[in-house]
């Protein structure tokens, strides 16, 4: 089939998502001047289809990116290629570059034509399902800090991840499965594609600063709610987040994911602690429920 590997929506155009390109003078590519959304398509339904749909428009508005297609066309794109795609549990990408300038070299980001793209591939676990299985063993970068957000609004999902490439290098040095990065002032910010959790005294806590909103730690966070955990969302300096009785991280490519050791700390025995087990699956079972599940159309095409 011609989009068994997944489809792309690129300038108006249904394609298998290897023949989607961006070119070599477009500042998405040049400048990192580029914002994106992932969301989840989860047993045939994409899981918060709005709440990322909310996230990518506030993404862009930050970046003053607008590009031809509104939400609704957005949407429909998604609906789109997933269809096309055939797949029933995917990875669906929404992006949005500055685009190319008119003239090659100006500094005007003012003379770019911004650029809408979406693609779709089968669903991505960001850390494997056999490390979530086992549990994660994480590493605190000391080479490398989490860009500043007073320089890149970590808000706004972005592509800025030379960060985050470092101490992927610098974790797999240490024979650990992924990084967790601090920002400047030494409290915990997140990873490569997740936000981090500690359990201490009960109490959930996840940094407030320096991370991205995750879709799935707002779903976390109403998980907490809905059991009765109390949540705390602020600064977390490294020692006092090592400190905890269990940590977790978070991100729509596989949901909560228990972390059994950081550097050399090993926690809950090496195995995942109860609060964590309780909200990863208080996770997976709202990934069911119908008011924040929005079927795949997959007669119609949208475009
Ligand atoms: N932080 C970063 C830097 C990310 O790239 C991601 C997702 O890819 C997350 C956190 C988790 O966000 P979400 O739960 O919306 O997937």
């Amino acid at each position: 089939m011609k989009f068994h590997q997944g489809a792309a929506w690129q300038r108006g155009r249904l394609i298998p998502v290897g023949e989607a390109s961006i070119g070599v003078t477009d500042w998405g590519l040049t400048h990192s001047d580029i914002t994106y959304d992932v969301v989840m398509v989860i047993d045939d339904a994409f899981f918060r289809l709005e709440d990322h749909l909310d996230r990518f428009e506030a993404s862009m508005a930050a970046l003053r990116l607008k590009p031809a297609e509104d939400r609704e066309a957005i949407r429909g794109a998604l609906h789109t290629i997933v269809a096309a795609s055939g797949l029933t549990w995917s990875y669906v990408s929404m992006v949005c570059s500055r685009g190319a300038p008119e003239i090659p070299g100006i500094r005007d980001p003012r003379l770019c034509g911004n650029h809408f793209f979406a693609w779709c591939v089968p669903y991505v676990n960001v850390i494997p399902k056999d490390v979530a299985t086992r549990g994660a063993h994480l590493w605190v970068a000391k080479s490398v800090r989490r860009i500043g957000e007073d320089a890149v609004n970590p808000r706004v999902k972005n592509y800025h991840w030379g960060d985050f490439t470092a101490g992927l290098f610098e974790a797999y040095d240490q024979g650990a499965d992924t990084v967790l990065l601090t920002a400047a002032d030494g409290t915990v910010a997140e990873g490569p594609g997740f936000n981090v959790f500690a359990v201490k005294e009960g109490k959930l806590v996840t940094p407030a600063r320096n991370c991205l909103e995750g879709i799935t730690r707002m779903t976390v966070l109403e998980a907490a709610a809905e059991a009765g955990i109390m949540v705390e969302i602020r600064d977390v300096p490294l020692d006092d987040f090592l400190e905890a009785h269990e940590i977790f991280t978070a991100t729509s490519g596989g949901g909560p994911v228990p972390v059994v050791r950081v550097d050399d700390r090993i926690y809950g025995n090496g195995v995942e602690g109860p609060v964590t087990k309780q909200l990863r699956e208080a996770y997976w079972a709202m990934t069911t429920r119908p008011t924040l599940r929005t079927p795949v159309q997959r007669k119609t095409d949208l475009r």
